[in-house]
This record gives structure tokens, C-alpha cells and sequence, in this order.
């Protein structure tokens, strides 16, 4: 079990952070399939939001995930950096999370 939060992805304020700072909310990148939440937190694939960017934003990632996903392509971004932090392959990730985003 990790209590730390961490996250492995590049920092890239505003638009998100790589760690808690004040006001932000924790988003785990990969949440839909049973399981992926607490996969995407034991990775470190979570970022962190301003309120107005994870969920009552116009842009929110809750509200507004085509955009997150066709026009910043956060998915394919943690998936890239996955692969390359752990050293692994798209084909372990296919394995570990159920789908590919590259
Ligand atoms: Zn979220």
C-alpha cells in the first residue's frame, strides 16, 4: 500500500501540476475500468487540477473529456511517460491497464 501521492508525469502549469499544491485536486489518469483508479495511483498517473480544470470548468476533465483527450491527449502523454519511467512497453501496458492510447 503507498500513502505517498506521487506522480510521474512532467509538470506543466497551469494547465496542470505534478504535485499537491495549494487549492488543487488530485485527478487519476486512468479510472474507467475496475481497478484502474488504484493502478493509476500506485503509478504515479495523477495529476493535479484547479477546481475549474477537473470539474465545474467548461474545460474541466470531468465535464470536458474530449477535449483532455483529443486536444491535450493526457491519456497518450501518461502512457508515453509510463513506458518510459518503468521502462516497459505499450504491450505491458495493454496488459496492466486493458487498452492503449498511442
Ligand atoms: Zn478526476
Amino acid at each position: 500500500m503507498i500513502n505517498k501521492e506521487f506522480s510521474i508525469l512532467n509538470n506543466n502549469a497551469p494547465l496542470w501540476y505534478n504535485r499537491r499544491i495549494n487549492g488543487t485536486e488530485r485527478h487519476e489518469i486512468f479510472e474507467g475500468r475496475t481497478g484502474n483508479r488504484n493502478k493509476s495511483i500506485e503509478d504515479g498517473l495523477v495529476i493535479f487540477l484547479k477546481p475549474e480544470l477537473h470539474r465545474t470548468g467548461k474545460y474541466a476533465i470531468h465535464k470536458n473529456p474530449k477535449y483532455w483527450k483529443e486536444e491535450i491527449k493526457i491519456q497518450e502523454i501518461a502512457e508515453r511517460r509510463w513506458c518510459e519511467y518503468y521502462k516497459k512497453t505499450p504491450d505491458d501496458f495493454l496488459k496492466r491497464y486493458g487498452r492503449n492510447y498511442l
